[in-house]
């Protein structure tokens, strides 16, 4: 071992005394010890001031300066250097005393030996650099504990008595005399509701499964509002038993900030009702208690305000954001403490109703929703009046994910909303199947467009005159690998809504018109027939709609005014411009413009003016109709009859029978359509038709 020296100052005016001691420590060889001797006091503390020493070992009894007096005029001025006391066998109590004071050990005169006396050095050389670093860790916690404004707290759970430093009281408001140190004295003032929480981890602390005690809670303040702190500590032995010590931090501004945030993320910001987040977390937690507790239901009732848009469009977005605010108040108004009305964005409102019995407790609600969105609602000195489809669902129906709950309670509003205005409707068993039944369908029809699952029917339009046929409509049909081959019915809505329409129409479109091209070359007769093809809306509105027409017609090299779009007349009235712009461009290249369903909407005939269309498309509605309904007639008379002022030709649809075709021929209508001739036939078969070139 290569320590540096110790430097020991032995005072000591009992010359025998000191030579014995230098014996002992110059047959010490480990480590060296250089050993200086001073024999009064005086000279003993001049020394000190003149250089640092290691240690003193220090004779009570001196010339000039007798029991603990001496110990303590070295110990106060040199209060760092450690300090090993040497007294006689009598006065051992002064010696006790003056470790109990500061020094570090006592060595009793006589019984001393080199082993003794190097090993108390070394002792007290250790306790004391121990000590030291003691000495600055505390100083280092007392700045940090300063600097970071914290209060602090030392708690004797022996005697149960805690210190609470007047920082800790201060950051509560109260003054140092106000807080007493009975550890009451602070659990008292915890948060009920943060109360079992701190207990919990105090318990686990001190069981030693943790490693710092840390909990952030609530306190009564002073001015008796609750301020947020967080505490730690940690637990240590003292001299009488177990104590825990630790800080109070103030995080209130921090916390509160943190709760308004949160708040906002589960809140909607206009009404200030939970959203719907907050919802699906309540709901969960409901669904939770019913899987607990038997006797427990609830329901989920979701609608939205039927008409909103039109005061929204008619009175602007400011007067749609009161009569959403007002809405929010009744509503709030109308239900129990433990219930949530939540928005879930637009003009959708869900309620979470507690404790329902059976469904007429739901359904009731349903009706109070209904009272109150009647009471007229004033704005800008107008009176609006609102209604609401509800949906609701029943926690006894065995749900175990929120979302699904929700979902339901949408469909189920769906259905009420069909029924009319101000309706509710309990979500059933058929709703569900068929609602998994469109999901099904969704995906199956993903995969249809992947494996190209779709096929074309043709169907003859013939000339009434003549009787001969001038064209084939393209009608899809859908080979679905289980259940057989599906009517547009089964499956358009669908289409329409997922998008998929979109491909597949243009699939229909390219297939449609390389077939009819192939006819016109194949059999020479057909090559004035024209081939007309069903466009769905979302194909009308995409921006590459001319575009996908043309290159139909290039790449299949039919000749543009052999084919004919058939758009549904409804379209025209809701984007008419841009609609109508791209119509007449295909229209100047010779494409035909058919309006299917003619008939169907309300429409204004005025309208008409505008098409750049060859052709409507009479309802088969109306033809059906025909033969035994003079209203019908009447009505398609006078289609026909604006039509041809208008210079435009009429098809009928759906003629099945020879009196339908007599009729239609009567009132003038050019080309008919119909079962009556032929249903509509795959390719092959609709081939074979036209080499028979029939004439009806
Ligand atoms: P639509 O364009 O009005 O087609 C005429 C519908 O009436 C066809 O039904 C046809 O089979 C049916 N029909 C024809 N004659 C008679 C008859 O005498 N009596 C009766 N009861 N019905 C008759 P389908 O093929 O089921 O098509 C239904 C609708 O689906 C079509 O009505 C059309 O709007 C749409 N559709 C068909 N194919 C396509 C397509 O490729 N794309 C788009 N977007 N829609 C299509
Ligand atoms: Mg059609
Ligand atoms: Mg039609």
């Amino acid at each position: 071992m290569n320590a540096a020296p110790i430097k020991v100052l032995l005072i000591e005016d009992n010359p025998g005394d000191a030579h014995l001691v230098e014996r002992y420590l110059s047959g010490e060889s480990q480590t060296e010890i250089q050993l200086e001797h001073a024999n009064r006091v005086g000279l003993g503390l001049d020394t000190l001031a003149r250089k640092p020493v290691d240690l003193v070992l220090l004779d009570l009894n001196l010339p000039d300066s007798r029991g603990l007096e001496t110990f303590e005029k070295v110990h106060s001025s040199f209060p760092r250097v450690p300090k090993i006391v040497m007294t006689g066998q009598d006065d051992r109590s002064q010696a006790v005393e003056a470790v109990r004071q500061g020094a570090q050990d006592y060595l009793v005169k006589g019984k001393v030996d080199t082993e003794l006396l190097v090993r108390s050095i070394r002792y007290a050389l250790e306790r004391s650099r121990f000590d030291e670093r003691l000495r600055q860790s505390q100083r280092r916690f007392e700045l940090a504990v300063r600097g970071a404004k914290d209060g602090i707290w030392d708690w004797d759970l022996e005697k149960d008595e805690i210190y609470l430093s007047p920082r800790w009281k201060e950051i509560l408001g109260y003054a140092d005399d106000e807080v007493g140190n009975h550890p009451d004295d602070w659990l008292n003032k915890v948060h009920p509701a943060d109360f079992d929480g701190f207990k919990q981890k105090l318990a686990a602390h001190l069981e030693g499964e943790s490693e710092h005690f840390e909990c952030e809670h609530r306190i009564l303040g002073r001015d008796g509002d609750f301020r947020w702190v967080l505490v730690r500590g940690v637990s240590y032995s003292g001299e009488h038993g177990e104590r825990i010590a630790g800080s109070l931090t103030d995080i209130h501004s921090r916390k509160t900030h943190e709760q308004q945030l949160q708040h906002d993320a589960m809140h909607d910001l206009l009404t200030k009702l939970p959203n719907a987040a907050l919802l699906l977390d309540r709901l969960s937690v409901a669904l939770a208690q019913v899987r607990r507790r038997e006797d427990y239901k609830f329901a989920v009732l979701f609608f939205d305000l039927d008409r909103f848009k039109s005061v929204n469009d008619s009175l602007g977005h400011a007067m749609g954001d009161r009569l959403l605010v007002t809405v929010a108040r009744r509503l709030r108004a109308l239900l129990r403490p433990g219930d949530t009305v939540a928005r879930l964005g637009g003009d959708e409102f869900a309620i979470l109703a507690n404790g329902i019995q059976d469904p007429s407790d739901a359904t009731r609600i349903a009706d109070r929703i209904h009272d109150e969105l009647r009471r007229p609602i004033q704005l800008n000195g107008r009176e609006v009046t609102t209604s609401a489809s509800v949906g609701i669902t029943l926690s006894s129906d065995g749900y175990r994910r929120p979302k699904d709950m929700l979902r339901d309670a949408d469909t189920a509003m769906y259905r009420a909303k069909s029924l009319g205005r101000s309706r509710y409707a309990l979500f059933d068993e058929e709703m569900h199947h068929h609602a998994e039944e469109l999901l099904r369908l969704e995906s199956d029809l993903r995969e249809a467009v992947r494996a190209d699952q779709f096929e074309i029917h043709y169907q003859p339009v013939v000339t009434v005159r003549t009787g001969e046929v001038e064209g084939l409509e393209a009608l899809l049909r859908w080979r679905h690998p289980q259940r057989g081959l599906l009517m547009p019915e089964n499956f358009l809505d669908v289409a329409e809504e997922s998008g998929e329409i979109v491909q597949i129409g243009w699939r229909v479109l390219r297939e449609a018109c390389r077939q009819m091209a192939s006819w016109h070359q194949q059999l020479p007769f057909t090559e004035l027939l024209a081939i007309s093809v069903n466009i769905s809306d979302r194909q009308l509105i995409s921006i590459d709609f001319v575009d996908r027409v043309e290159s139909a017609l290039e790449k299949t090299g039919i000749h543009p005014n052999k084919l004919r779009l058939e758009i549904h007349e409804r379209l025209l009235f809701e984007d008419p411009d841009v609609t109508l712009g791209k119509l007449a461009q295909l229209s100047e290249v010779g494409v035909q413009l058919h309006f299917d369903d003619f008939g169907t909407s309300v429409s204004s005939l005025k309208r008409l003016l505008r098409l750049p269309s060859s052709t409507i498309k009479v309802d088969r509605h109306y033809i059906a109709a025909l033969t035994n309904s003079d209203e019908d007639l009447e009505i398609v008379r006078t289609l026909v009859g604006v039509a041809q002022n208008l210079g435009m030709q009429v098809i009928a649809e759906g003629v099945e029978t020879k009196e339908q075709l007599e009729a239609v021929r009567d009132l003038g209508c050019e080309c008919a359509q119909g079962f009556y001739f032929s249903r509509p036939l795959p390719a092959a078969e609709a081939r074979e038709l036209l080499l028979r070139r029939p004439r009806w």
